[in-house]
């Protein structure tokens, strides 16, 4: 199958938007994460290499795009809307989408609007979001030791998102912190971040490292199962399993000892799609239906086609009807190479 299938069309979708979006394997679609740019004032070295070719700028959709986009998702039955990236904070005037966005929240129609941040830029941001409706934020933080961000991030300020996380717990923000778990890196500071987020009402999210693009590192020396990190844990923690949900592939755990969340995202040692509902969106419009494949949709042109919304509800629908089952990752010796070559910052995480 090529790549790009934006102009396949099933008639027998609907186009209404009514009934919901629901995918060949019965799966409905509620979810959306947009990255609304590829930029990011970080480096991370699981993320991007350190030279980063980013998108030209010509080719993103402008934010009056993005939320006709997004709103056409909304009357599509989407109840979930994360903004990421890159690094969503950078996007000028990025403000203005979220409060367009905002409405929707206060019709009802959108239960959830969020982001994921690396907090940079947090401190400035914080009740802004608030005050356009957003009521938890996901903020990445690998490591509570500066040099070990820096080593990490490439060029982050580590104190820049602690005050970003103090701005937020001051606005209300509820704060899940995602940390990518790297053997030998930040392995031996789980405990402290578990301590870290407990004192202070944070949830807490780890992840598995996805092989996605190359970064100019070996993710094979820093790449830690997460079944191997929750039976390490267990020796020292009590951790109870929860249905506990946000929406995402996390499944959680409660710490009896601090009474916090812990998350695990194990797209590798546990594949989580038989109940995937998301689908992501690039700032250049394509829609991307499984973040581990290289299949999408180009909704651009649709998009610029017509200013009648009737075009990308038949372009959605079509996509979705091939959406795949799942991701085959893997990670080995075997397997060196990304399995995908688009890097994260594309589709967000
Ligand atoms: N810049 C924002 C941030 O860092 O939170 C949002 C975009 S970032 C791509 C979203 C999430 O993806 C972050 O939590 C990041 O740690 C994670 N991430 C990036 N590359 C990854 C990879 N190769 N494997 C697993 N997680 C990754
Ligand atoms: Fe930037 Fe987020 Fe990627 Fe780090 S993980 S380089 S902060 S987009």
């Amino acid at each position: 199958m090529p790549d790009c299938f934006a102009h396949s069309h099933n008639r027998d979708h609907d186009q209404s938007g009514a009934g919901g979006m629901v995918d060949p394997f019965g799966r409905t679609v509620s979810y959306v994460r947009v990255s609304v740019t590829d930029r990011c004032d970080f480096r991370c070295v699981y993320c991007m290499p350190e030279k980063m070719t980013f998108l030209p700028k010509p080719d993103l959709l402008s934010l009056e795009e993005l939320d006709r986009l997004c709103s056409v998702f909304i009357a599509k039955g989407v109840t979930r809307l994360r903004l990421t990236g890159g690094e969503p904070l950078v996007r000028k005037n990025v403000m203005w989408l979220f409060r367009r966005l905002g409405r929707h929240i206060e019709t009802g129609a959108l239960q959830e609007l969020t982001l994921t941040t690396n907090g940079s830029r947090l401190a400035d941001f914080s009740q802004p979001l608030f005050d356009a409706g957003v009521r938890r934020v996901n903020v990445s933080l690998d490591t509570l030791d500066a040099d070990t961000f820096k080593t990490i991030t490439r060029r982050g300020d580590m104190s820049k998102v602690l005050d970003g996380l103090e701005a937020a717990r001051a606005a209300g923000l509820g704060v899940k912190i995602n940390i990518v778990a790297l053997k030998g890196v930040n392995d031996h500071e789980i405990d402290a971040m578990i301590r870290f987020c407990g004192d202070r009402g944070h949830d807490l999210t780890l992840i598995e490292t996805m092989p996605m693009g190359d970064t100019g590192t070996d993710r094979l020396d820093h790449y830690l199962p997460l079944s191997a990190v929750r039976d390490d844990l267990e020796s020292r923690w009590t951790l109870d399993n929860i249905p506990w949900r946000t929406g995402g592939p996390a499944r959680y755990v409660q710490i009896a000892e601090t009474g916090g969340r812990l998350g695990f995202i194990t797209p590798l040692t546990h594949n989580f799609c038989e109940s995937c509902n998301r689908v992501r969106l690039t700032c250049t419009g394509r829609l991307y239906l499984c973040l581990g494949q290289n299949d999408y949709a180009d909704l651009r042109e649709v998009l610029r086609g017509s200013n009648d919304d009737k075009a990308l509800h038949a372009a959605i629908d079509a996509a979705i009807g091939q959406k795949p089952k799942g991701h085959d990752f893997v990670m080995d010796r075997k397997t060196n190479t990304p399995a995908i070559t688009r890097h994260m910052n594309v589709t967000g995480g």
